[in-house]
Parts: C-alpha cells; sequence; structure tokens
C-alpha cells in the first residue's frame, strides 16, 4: 500500500503480462530478498517472519473478506511485502522443534530449491506425453517402496515395474487418497464381473448387490482407525454404517478375537466383509496393531488385507525397529505417506499393491490419452492431473538414504523413549499411553489429586477426571496461544482409568531438531500454566 493507504496498481497491459512469464524480479526486490533469506537460513526466516502470539482466527478473517477478484494489476513486490504481512505472519510454524503435537515437522534444506526445480518443470504426471522421464522415475520409487514392504526378488522387480500393464502402485496427494485406492481395488474385486454381470465399476453398487444377494458390505478397522476410511466408505457406495469398528486392547491394538467375532455377526446378517485394515501406527497413539493376526483372518474369510501405515510406514527404513511392523508384509495393499516420516512437503502419499496386476481393477482408458497399453500412470490412478512429487522422494532416497532415515526413525524413538521416562519421573505428570514409535500421550495432575484419584469413590473418580479433562483442555490452549511450543490433544478410554473419557496431552517426537532440553521446558511451562488455572485447581483440592 502506499502512503494514502491504497493499494498501487499496474497497468493491465499485454507487454507487463509478458513480463511476469520472462523476466525475472530485479536484485533487491522483495521477492528476491526472501529467496535470499530463505536459502541462507530457512529456520531464521521464519522465526522472524512467522508471529509467535496467536491471534484470534475471527480477527484473521478480516483480512480475508472481499469475494471481488481483484480489477488491476498489483506489483509484484507490493503484493509480496502483502503476503509477508498477512499470510506468512499467521502462518503455523510447523517446522519450530518446539511444536510437537502434528505429524508435520522440519523437511531438509536441500528440498527448497529442489522444490522449486520440480515446479519450474511443470510435469504433469498424468500421461507420458507430459511427464517423460517423470513417469518411469516414479515407477521406480514405488519399487523402491514396494521392496521395503514386500522384499520380492530382483526378477519380480525387472518384470513388473517398467511394465504397460502392471503398477506396483500409485503415487497421491494423501494417505486419504492412497486408502480410498487401497479401498476403490478391494470393493472392485470383491463386486467383480461373473456371468453376465459384467461388475461393480460398470453395472453399480445395486446392480452388483442384487448379482451377489449381499445385503451389505462391511470394511472392519480397529476403533482407533483414521476417519478417512470413512470418507472412502461413503465415496465408495458402502456407506458410514459399513466402516465397523472393532475394540481394541489396552495398547490400542485391534483384538483379534473381536474382530473375528465381528466377521461371524456379519456373515449372519448377510453383510460381506470384504476388507480389514490393520493400522501400522494410529494417528493418536502411535500403535501397530497384530498384523499377522489380521493376515490370518482375511487368509481364512478371503478378505482383503489394507494395511494403514501412511504415518507408521517410514518405520521399515530402520534396520532396529522394521520388526514392529512384522506382517506388513501380507497386506494385499499399503498406504505410507511420505510427507509424515519421510520428510517430504505436504502432497505425497502412496499406496502399495502385493500383486502387480492389482490396480487392473481400476483400469480406465481414455482415446486422447491413457490409451490402452501405454504406460501412462493416469490409467491407474484416482487423481489426473499430478505433480512431480516422485522426483523429491527420489531424491531424498539417495540423498538421505536408508541408512540415513534409519536414523532418523531410531532417533525419534529413542527421543519418544525418553520423553516417557521424563514425564514418569515427575510426580504431578502422568504418562497415559507409552510410546511405541514416537508418539506418546500423558496429562498434567497434581500430585495430592493422583492420590485422591486412586481412593476415591466410583462417583468422585468421575468427577476429578472430568476436571482433569478441563484442565488439560486449559493448559493445551494457553500453550499453543503463547506460541513457545505446541502440543496437540485428544480424547482416549485408557484401560488403567478403566476407560473414562481422558483427554490427553499428544506429542509426536518427528523433528529432529527437537532437544531433550525443549522438552523439559515444554513439561515447565504447562506446570507453570496449570498453576494459574486457580478455579480448576480448587475443584481438584475441593
Ligand atoms: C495421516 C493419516 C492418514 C491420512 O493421510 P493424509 O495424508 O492426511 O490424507 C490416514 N491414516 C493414518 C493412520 C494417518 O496417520
Amino acid at each position: 500500500m502506499n502512503s494514502s493507504g491504497k493499494i498501487k496498481t499496474a497497468d493491465a497491459n499485454f507487454d507487463n503480462l509478458l513480463r511476469i512469464f520472462t523476466v525475472p524480479e530485479g536484485q533487491n526486490s522483495t521477492l528476491t530478498k526472501i529467496e535470499e533469506e530463505l536459502s541462507r537460513n530457512l529456520n531464521e526466516f521464519l522465526r522472524n517472519h512467522i508471529v509467535t502470539e496467536e491471534r484470534p482466527l475471527k480477527d484473521i478473517e478480516q483480512d480475508f473478506l472481499s469475494s471481488h477478484i481483484p480489477d488491476q494489476p498489483e506489483f509484484v513486490s507490493d503484493h509480496t511485502q502483502h503476503l509477508l504481512d498477512t499470510v506468512v505472519s499467521q502462518s503455523v510454524h510447523t517446522s519450530s522443534p518446539g511444536f510437537i503435537g502434528h505429524m508435520t515437522s522440519a523437511l531438509p534444506y536441500f528440498l527448497m530449491p529442489l522444490s522449486k526445480l520440480m515446479i519450474a518443470l511443470n510435469q504433469n504426471l498424468v500421461k507420458i506425453e507430459t511427464s517423460k522421464v517423470f513417469t518411469p522415475l516414479e515407477r521406480q520409487v514405488l519399487g523402491m517402496l514396494h521392496r521395503l514392504v514386500y522384499h520380492e526378488e530382483d526378477h519380480f522387480y525387472s518384470q513388473y515395474m517398467h511394465s504397460a500393464h502392471h503398477s506396483l502402485g500409485a503415487f497421491c496427494s494423501g494417505g486419504t487418497i492412497a486408502n480410498l485406492t487401497a479401498l476403490w481395488v478391494a470393493r472392485n474385486n470383491v463386486l467383480k464381473a461373473d456371468g453376465h454381470f459384467k461388475g461393480v465399476e460398470q453395472e453399480g453398487l445395486f446392480r452388483a448387490m442384487k448379482h451377489y444377494g449381499y445385503e451389505g458390505l462391511a470394511i472392519l478397522v480397529s476403533e482407533r482407525g483414521h476417519y478417512s476410511l470413512k470418507k472412502a466408505a461413503d465415496l465408495l457406495g458402502i456407506g458410514q454404517e459399513g466402516l465397523i469398528s472393532v475394540p481394541t486392547d489396552q495398547n490400542n491394538r485391534i483384538k483379534p478375537d473381536a474382530l473375528k467375532a465381528t466377521i461371524s455377526r456379519l456373515k449372519q446378517h448377510n453383510i460381506k466383509p470384504f476388507a480389514i485394515i490393520g493400522v501400522a501406527g494410529t494417528t493418536e497413539t502411535g500403535n501397530v496393531d497384530p498384523l499377522d493376526d489380521i493376515a490370518e483372518i482375511c487368509r481364512q474369510e478371503d478378505c482383503h488385507f489394507h494395511v494403514d501405515a501412511a504415518w507408521g510406514g517410514a518405520v521399515l527404513m530402520s534396520k532396529q525397529h522394521q520388526h514392529l511392523l512384522k506382517g506388513i508384509e501380507k497386506a494385499d495393499s499399503v498406504t505410507i505417506d511420505a510427507h509424515k516420516q519421510l520428510y517430504l512437503p505436504m502432497g505425497a502419499g502412496m499406496v502399495l499393491f502385493k500383486n502387480a496386476g492389482a490396480t487392473q481393477a481400476i483400469e480406465h482408458h481414455a482415446q486422447y490419452i491413457l490409451r490402452e497399453g501405454s504406460k501412462d500412470l493416469g490409467c491407474r490412478t484416482l487423481e489426473g492431473s499430478r505433480s512431480g512429487m516422485a522426483f523429491l522422494l527420489y531424491a531424498c532416497m539417495h540423498i538421505i538414504s536408508r541408512a540415513g532415515y534409519g536414523l532418523l526413525i531410531d532417533e525419534s524413538i529413542a527421543k519418544a523413549k525418553y520423553f516417557a521416562e521424563l514425564i514418569q519421573s515427575q510426580p504431578d505428570f502422568e504418562l497415559i499411553t507409552e510410546p511405541e514409535l514416537c508418539i506418546l500421550t500423558y496429562r498434567y495432575i497434581p500430585e495430592p489429586v493422583r492420590q485422591a484419584l486412586k481412593d476415591a469413590t466410583e462417583e468422585k473418580r468421575q468427577e476429578l477426571n472430568q476436571t482433569l479433562n478441563e484442565l488439560t483442555k486449559y493448559i493445551q490452549k494457553k500453550q499453543r496461544e503463547s506460541g513457545k511450543s505446541f502440543v496437540s490433544r485428544t480424547q482416549l478410554n485408557p484401560g488403567q482409568l478403566d476407560g473414562m473419557d481422558t483427554i490427553v496431552f499428544r506429542v509426536v517426537l518427528a523433528n529432529p531438531l527437537t532437544s531433550k532440553e525443549i522438552l523439559h521446558d515444554v513439561l515447565e511451562e504447562q506446570r507453570q500454566i496449570a498453576s494459574l488455572a486457580t478455579s480448576l485447581l480448587k475443584e481438584l483440592s475441593g
């Protein structure tokens, strides 16, 4: 804005427009300076430009009220300043080492210039014509991840990795699409063409159900399953009620007996369970389902076995910890997000299929592109146009390598164990779920309340727990608002608390820059915030 407070506008003539396609920004322009700062010290740039104190969202919305498309062009430098002031400043510092509440963490430096290169190349992976080398590159990356999960022999990969009639998986924007793709394949297989019936993909669900004589279809997952599965059940016509949640044990893992009982019950009602999902790293607690047991049940029931390893799949990179995902190699399909523990920027998910021919169940062809027999990736992916994200994963696989990723995973898990011990050694904190991978949950509980909770009557226990929930919420919110550190919160029903609804802090320790000192500080800050919650504390001691 200029001194009169009005936005300076440029002339909307074609010559000026051509300039934005051909002439780079000048040496002293705001944009050039940003680029320099970003490459010199990314963390400093983010620290300097992202405001720590929280502004209420209602306030922020005031900057985004107009629904008019600007009539006249603005100068790039002016607008860049506007972006710094209104957007960058109010964004979330996801890579801050004190922000240990979500699955999004720091990115390696080399990905910034490489992302710029990827965008400059602007390949479209939907078809060879607009991607050329990116297609074999993406197929190779999928092959690498496939091998990490399934350990097939060399000849398997030389036969299928680049085969026009096969795919080892699909690259997509994230775990949601990956899960949907896996279940799409499973649904089309259970309702495949048979006699006069041309398959659900041709005739639709109604005729498919009539043909096969089912009253309904079901997908089974533990009660800790990710909400993306509900969306998939909805879109695939199964209905959200067709996603059946199965009880978990003390450690948030599916109970195989309960799974079997649920299957029997469904079959009695002529409902066909066609897919069972094992979670390898639940979003809330990071626990891994007993994958071998689920695999065996799937084999007996002739069900599609899908493993949702969106978050935890990267643990296979660690030679020390890969055993935690034992049984994953028996899955028909596996979801892995590269934008979680593989440290890629947002928008990189994958689904892998054990059987290289599995995606034939969802193959689509069109005359002008995606011709039959072509190597176009778009004929076996849900998404159409897609960016060359695989390029960044390809680079990470080489620059970080298996050894580097292994170290990152080992370090995260060790840090989570350290933090768990630290919490357990405090008189006024309570560990709720132990870290199996690098997620843990805990809460603040004043020392006297801890004893009182043990001795209290059932009614009193409920009451105390309710107040502790309020306290946890209060601390989490205040800590976020202060902007120094961030943990998330969720609600669990822990066995050790007799299944009472319990609100907990949730911590994900994936950022390699998070130090032990920061973990100590997080607890100290929470303790201090708690001491300010005088009325809640009074209620607890009353
Ligand atoms: C994150 C996550 C998803 C969803 O992935 P998006 O990339 O957010 O679409 C699905 N399942 C699990 C277990 C996850 O952690």
